[in-house]
């Protein structure tokens, strides 16, 4: 890594040629270094959950029968922590895909039943937050309903995650002019303008060590991303520390967008 071709000193092709060489040394060089730190954050991410696993089995293993209390409290954090090993595996795999140029689906999505779905499942996790609803629209697009789905229940796990009890989340749905547009707003912490310029980077998390007790791994906001920009739409982040904020996922609209893009995959 770092050689290059040195440039012969005419413009001619050759010289065209090299450049063009070297260009593409540089970006696989990038990549590389890139694809080194993933690993690296990867199995950092992956120990801390394990270690703590390993530190209960620890407490189980000690012979004498730990009090009752104790054991609870053992096994509860055991089952965090598998849970959010599980969570961060299934989002490393979906991310995995995101980069080998996985078809999508392409079938139709009603986006208010979708929603509706969303805050069904998300009900039961609201404890304090009142979680709404906002639904008016009928909106249908053509896409991947499971990956939508998981955008979505991303965006409002880390709303209800990041709102103090009292707050307030809403879910809701409009039509942008070529856009349907899926919102989750939030009463909760807010973002900075310094941390949402990073917040869609994978592992991001503004506060690790509140993030790592709530469970995050600073994965699910790229993971966002990536469903948005593979339909052909975007998100958005808007938030003031203190009062809260809104993250919204725009997807074409079927008249925006007639002509198929992908196919369903094959065997789905
Ligand atoms: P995590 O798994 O840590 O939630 P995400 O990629 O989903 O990872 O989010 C990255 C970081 O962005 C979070 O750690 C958190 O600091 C911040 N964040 C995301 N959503 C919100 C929100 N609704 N309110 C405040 N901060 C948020």
């Amino acid at each position: 890594l770092g050689r290059r071709i040195p440039e012969p000193a005419q413009r001619d092709e050759l010289q065209l040629l090299t450049v063009t060489i070297n260009e593409l040394l540089s970006r696989l060089e990038r990549l590389f270094v890139t694809q080194q730190r993933f690993v690296a954050d990867v199995s950092h991410e992956l120990r801390t959950p394990l270690t703590a696993m390993q530190g209960n089995l620890e407490i189980l293993d000690r012979g004498t029968c730990p009090d009752p209390a104790l054991l609870k409290e053992v096994i509860g954090d055991m089952r965090r922590e598998t849970a959010r090993l599980i969570r961060m595996v299934n989002d490393l795999l979906l991310l995995a895909q995101s980069e080998t140029h996985v078809v999508l689906r392409h079938e139709p999505v009603e986006l208010d039943t979708l929603l509706l779905e969303v805050f069904r499942e998300l009900r039961p996790l609201a404890g304090q937050v009142r979680l709404r609803i906002g639904a008016e629209d009928q909106i249908l697009v053509y896409g991947d309903r499971d990956r939508i789905k998981q955008a979505l229940l991303n965006l409002g796990v880390n709303a209800l995650q990041y709102t103090p009890p009292g707050g307030l989340v809403i879910l809701s749905l409009e039509r942008y002019e070529q856009f349907a547009c899926l919102s989750v707003a939030d009463t909760g912490v807010g973002i900075s303008e310094e941390a949402r310029a990073h917040i869609f980077e994978r592992f991001y998390r503004v506060d690790r060590s509140r993030s790592r007790h709530s469970g995050g791994a600073g994965l699910g906001l790229s993971i966002v991303k990536w469903v948005a920009e593979a339909h052909g739409g975007y998100v958005t982040v808007a938030s003031e520390v203190g009062r809260g904020s809104t993250f919204a996922i725009y997807l074409p609209l079927p008249e925006a967008n007639p002509v198929p893009v992908t196919e369903v995959e094959a065997g789905n």
